[in-house]
């Protein structure tokens, strides 16, 4: 509107000014061409009245002069003869008024200034004249003189009359032809706005909403819930295997891929659901009135469409796809909320396969996963991790005999983070690495007892880092610490998963002088036939057998291994003694060594230096002894 309007008064405003040039132009050139004209006229009636008073001896007389003016010269006109300064007649129209006297007179005083020229217009307070002054012939210094009054010229006059009526008529059309165009173009402008604005909401290659349109959707959305009190359901989507697709067959397959996905999307849904595209292969759906039920019927549905295989130039491209929902109220009141919920559901999802509702559990446990996993190593170098010790027992000889090397987080906000806990996420960010040297220079440095073996656990990771062997060296001489008295424990799994490998890495750590104990054996399916080839001198049984050892299954499977492990020369190790009638039935089964709650909690260097001094383990062993 705005433009239109400026429009119209730009055309106006243009269309006068060029009108006013032209008018003025025009009229100062047909004033101007009429002066010459009439100039021109004026000096032939001067030459006229010159030749007929040629003869004329003196000065003539005023009747003769009137007579020649009023017969030769135009009305209004002034005819005077002029000898030097002295002799003036004056030969004047009887209706002649005043001004035109004064006219004369003033042109008489300003008479020097014009002797040059014989001709031209003369402006005096009285008004405009033409003068022209016409030689005498055959007389020296007299002239004749002829002033004619000046105002507008009759073409001048009808030019301007002209020129009003056209202006008028021009402007009238400007006018119309403004309306016209400020029309034309205020509907392109709305067109090309329109354009802008599809733009801006929408995804270019699928023709999709876009996550701005999505997000104004889902307040309309939930404006609409809020009045009518019905529930609606956000879904978020990705394609399992876009990348895939992308790295393989390249970006032309990938696009139209997303294309294809788009449109089956749009056929899976009602009319009033939206779908958007966020970026990448993420995609959005806003089912309105939709509950659990709707939401769980709907989200198998495009599982399923998007499970056939889609044809693309001939090429079978299986996408699948994950979704994650969350519904409004349930899981969310502003957009933002439900689409961070719907996007926790979707890692939900990818993770159990098809679609997941949002569970604020999972959430919580994500948000701080995610948080630890981005400070650990941060916590490493800023000291917040630390060791405990727990013994581990030699029952014959009813004294401890190693200390096991176990690693603790006390994180400054979340309070103590477990190892079951961050280790994994050690080993899922590569942080594991530096968390090992760590502990080992840690416990290196606090020995707590000088005596007792310290046996540090190590990842499988560390078991595929060729260096580690030198790391491990350089460390226990540094702190001048006998190779023998360290064990390392390894899970059976981390030894099987690349045994050619490990057997390498333990043969160069065995070498050392290191002792070498398989971890948690039991629960992992390692063949004893292989473990035979590696250098390994303990076996530690998996607590979750030694817990419960009166349950008769993990007594058999106790007992077993317990033999297995004799028979092949291993020392055995039971850890998660808790009760002391397990105690006594490990003993009874010739168990080696016995670690666990029943004698004392992993403790802090310190507490552990106590313990030993105070010798609380052998109370335990008697009171074990006495109830068996
Ligand atoms: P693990 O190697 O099997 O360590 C023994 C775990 O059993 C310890 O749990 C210990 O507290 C617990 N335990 C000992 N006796 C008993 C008992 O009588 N009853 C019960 N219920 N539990 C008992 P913790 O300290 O929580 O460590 C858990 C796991 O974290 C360890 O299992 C080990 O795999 C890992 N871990 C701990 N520190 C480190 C470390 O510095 N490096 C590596 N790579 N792993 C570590
Ligand atoms: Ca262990
Ligand atoms: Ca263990």
């Amino acid at each position: 509107m705005r433009v239109s309007r400026q429009l119209l008064g730009a055309v106006i405003g243009v269309t006068m000014l060029a009108l006013l040039v032209y008018g003025v132009l025009a009229y100062w050139l047909t004033q101007n061409a009429d002066l010459q004209k009439r100039l021109e006229l004026l000096g032939q009636i001067g030459q006229e009245i010159a030749q007929r008073l040629a003869d004329t001896k003196g000065t003539p007389a005023p009747h003769t002069l009137e007579r020649l003016r009023s017969q030769l010269a135009p009305a209004h006109s002034v005819l005077l003869w002029e000898t030097g300064n002295e002799a003036l007649v004056i030969a004047a129209d009887p209706q002649t008024d005043e001004a035109l006297l004064t006219a004369l007179l003033s042109w008489q005083q300003n008479r020097q200034s014009r002797e040059a020229t014989e001709e031209g217009r003369f402006d005096s307070p009285g008004g405009d004249y033409l003068w022209v002054q016409s030689p005498l012939p055959g007389r020296a210094e007299e002239a004749l003189l002829l002033l004619e009054p000046y105002g507008e010229s009759p073409s001048a006059s009808t030019l301007r009359s002209r020129l009003v009526v056209s202006g008028i008529a021009i402007l009238w059309i400007a006018v119309w032809v403004a309306l016209f165009l400020s029309a034309r173009i205020s509907r392109r402008l709305e067109e090309k706005n329109q354009a802008l604005r599809h733009q801006a909401l929408h995804d270019e290659l699928t023709g999709l909403p876009n996550r701005n349109l999505l997000l104004d959707r889902l307040r309309q959305a939930r404006s609409a819930a809020q009045r009518h009190g019905l529930p609606f359901a956000l879904f978020l989507m990705d394609l399992n295997r876009f990348k895939e697709v992308n790295d393989t067959l390249g970006h032309h397959f990938g696009d139209r891929l997303l294309q294809q996905v788009g449109k089956r999307l749009g056929a899976s849904l009602r009319e009033n659901d939206s779908i958007a595209r966020l970026g990448g292969d993420e995609f959005a759906m806003l089912l309105p009135e939709t509950d659990r039920h709707g939401a769980s019927v709907c989200a198998g549905r495009i599982h399923q469409v998007l499970q056939h295989p889609f044809d693309i130039e001939g090429v079978r491209i299986e996408a699948g796809a994950s979704i994650g929902i969350a519904l409004y109220p349930e899981h969310g009141e502003d957009p933002a909320s439900l689409l961070q919920h719907a996007d926790v559901a979707m890692y939900q999802a990818k993770r159990s396969g098809g679609y997941a509702f949002y569970d604020p559990g999972q959430d919580s446990h994500s948000v701080r996963r995610l948080r630890l996993m981005g400070e650990l190593r941060s916590a490493i170098e800023q000291g917040q991790l630390h060791l405990h010790y727990q013994p581990m027992l030699d029952l014959r000889r009813g004294e401890p005999a190693a200390l096991e090397v176990l690693s603790r987080w006390r994180h400054p906000d979340l309070g103590s983070v477990t190892p079951d806990e961050f280790i994994p996420m050690a080993e899922q960010t590569g942080t594991i690495h530096a968390l090992t040297v760590w502990s080992l220079q840690q416990a290196l440095r606090e020995d707590p007892a000088p005596d007792l073996t310290l046996s540090l656990n190590l990842s499988p990771q560390c078991l595929q880092d060729a260096a580690l062997p030198e790391a491990i060296a350089d460390l226990l001489a540094r702190f001048d610490f006998p190779a023998t008295r360290l064990q390392l424990e390894i899970t059976e799994n981390a030894v099987m998963h690349d045994l050619q490998r490990a057997r390498q890495l333990l043969n160069r750590l065995h070498d050392l002088g290191i002792r070498l104990a398989i971890d948690d054996f039991g629960t992992g399916f390692s063949s004893l036939a292989y473990l035979r080839e590696l250098p390994f001198d303990e076996l530690k049984i998996d607590k979750s057998f030694v817990i419960d050892m009166a349950e008769e299954n993990n007594l058999a499977i106790v007992r077993t291994i317990i033999d297995l492990g004799h028979n092949l020369h291993y020392q055995v190790v039971a850890e998660g003694v808790e009760e002391p009638l397990g105690l006594e039935r490990l003993r009874a089964l010739g168990c080696d060594r016995v670690q666990g709650f029943l004698f004392s909690r992993p403790q802090p260097a310190d507490a552990l230096r106590d313990w030993l001094r105070e010798g609380a383990w052998r109370q335990t062993g008697r009171a074990a002894s006495r109830g068996a």
